[in-house]
């Protein structure tokens, strides 16, 4: 019995049955691995700009504090439950022991739609939802950072609501920060700047020229439009964009810096050309050299895996792929380079921990700097990756999460089992 449910929980259970499985982790040894270490349930009161009071329910779930503090981001979206977030915690344990920090996984959320809230209710709701979570978190406990439906600007209200309680600024409680608050400099473009990167390196392996090749991007938030303007600087043409609004298509490539200028000033992809609009149903399966899923969860299912027509896929989301779609993947090896989503999305918390030790030491870096380390454990991790899956001829998936479940797992048998 466990209090987590649901579909993407379950996903979790599932993609850690089949790596158990192939690890040999004996059954009694795979509970203490999976289930996560903490979970807290909140309910944030605020007040509505009409005068009610309006209650949000709100999570974090830490999954083990066995390599250090707890690590991840903060989700708002109507679709957040206990689950959904304790099953992005697990995914965040097994990304950061495979790119090597010293952290265990976490992540927490708020079940609300953003957008239906005006820029004070939100600043309410985000510092309320700190002030509930101050007794659980802290900078050598558990660190927060942005995720789906939050930004830089929130995790300013996290970190100064944190500090005012504490009388003093701790910059170190939250990493996602505006530089203007103790942010890093490359924070921002970290995670599509990885992404586009290790697409760089999977073109190499192939032997496919990126200059001229083509890309498909599912979702144009941070993740989303930086890895498509990246790609885009490389030389890719970007024929197909999306996100909630809708798709955009156009075959000799889509100007990605003027749809980057759109959405941040628009808030989305809505309005930019009714000409190019696209069935967003068709982006996943369009002929292409690179997709990038870089939205939500389970987005490729089995149905969709048969008929991807890409080169490489590189996920830009958490769990866009689901097991069954995987086993089909897996079979289509051949055909198509996947880059795991733990290995793919990962440099966004390779800098968050850049900004947490800058933070601690109260020393800054260039950007250059920044990238040049990001990029220095992004390429350690896909070598190691393509190394396991060459040596023992396995699926690129098995291959890092076995990396980060193996790494989890000695730690704890290292350490015992109090922690
Ligand atoms: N939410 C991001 C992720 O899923 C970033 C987490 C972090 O920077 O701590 O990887």
């Amino acid at each position: 019995m466990t209090a987590y449910r649901g579909p993407v929980f379950e996903m979790a259970v599932k993609q850690f049955e089949v790596i158990a499985n192939y690890l040999g982790i004996p059954d009694d040894a795979r509970p203490r691995l999976l289930l996560p270490k903490r979970s807290v349930t909140v309910s944030c009161p605020i007040h509505r700009d009409d005068g009610t009071t309006a209650v949000f329910e709100g999570y974090r779930v830490q999954h083990h504090l066995t390599l250090g503090p707890t690590k991840g981001g903060t989700r708002f979206a109507p679709t957040v439950d206990l689950g959904e977030v304790a099953a992005l915690a697990i995914w965040m344990s097994w990304k950061c022991a495979l790119v090597g920090l010293p952290y265990g996984g976490a992540k927490g959320g708020i079940n609300v739609d953003p957008s239906s809230l005006s820029k004070r209710e939100l600043e309410a709701l985000s510092r309320r939802y700190m002030q509930e979570m101050i007794p659980f978190v802290g900078p050598h406990t558990d660190v927060m950072a942005p995720d789906l439906g939050t930004n830089e600007q929130i995790m300013a209200w996290f970190m100064d609501t944190y500090s005012m309680y504490q009388g003093q600024t701790v910059t170190e409680i939250v990493t996602g920060k505006p530089v203007s608050a103790g942010g890093t400099l490359g924070r921002r473009e970290a995670t599509g700047r990885g992404v586009a990167h290790l697409v760089r390196r999977a073109a190499d392996e192939l032997k496919i020229r990126l200059n001229g090749a083509t890309a498909v991007v599912q979702g144009f938030g941070n993740v989303g439009s930086i890895a498509a303007l990246e790609l885009h600087n490389m030389g890719v043409k970007v024929i197909a964009v999306s996100d909630h609004t809708g798709a955009l298509y156009q075959s000799r490539g889509l100007d990605i810096p003027q749809l980057v200028r759109h959405a941040a000033s628009q808030g989305s992809l809505d309005g930019y050309s009714n000409e190019l609009a696209l069935d967003p149903a068709e982006m996943l399966t369009m002929p292409c050299d690179v997709l990038v899923p870089a939205a939500v969860e389970r987005v490729i299912d089995a149905e969709i895996a048969g008929k991807l027509r890409c080169r490489i896929l590189a996920e830009g989301a958490n769990g866009p792929t689901t097991p069954e779609a995987d086993r089909i993947l897996e079979g289509r090896q051949e055909e198509i380079f996947l880059i795991p989503d733990i290995l793919c999305n990962s440099g966004g918390v390779v800098v968050s921990y850049f900004e947490w030790v800058q933070d601690l030491q109260r020393l800054f870096w260039e950007e250059e700097e920044v990238m040049r380390r990001e990029y220095q454990l992004l390429d350690r991790a896909f070598e190691r990756v393509l190394a396991r899956s060459g040596r023992e001829n396995i699926f690129n998936r098995t291959a890092a999460m076995a990396i980060g479940v193996e790494r989890v797992r000695s730690a704890k048998e290292t350490r015992g089992l109090f922690p």
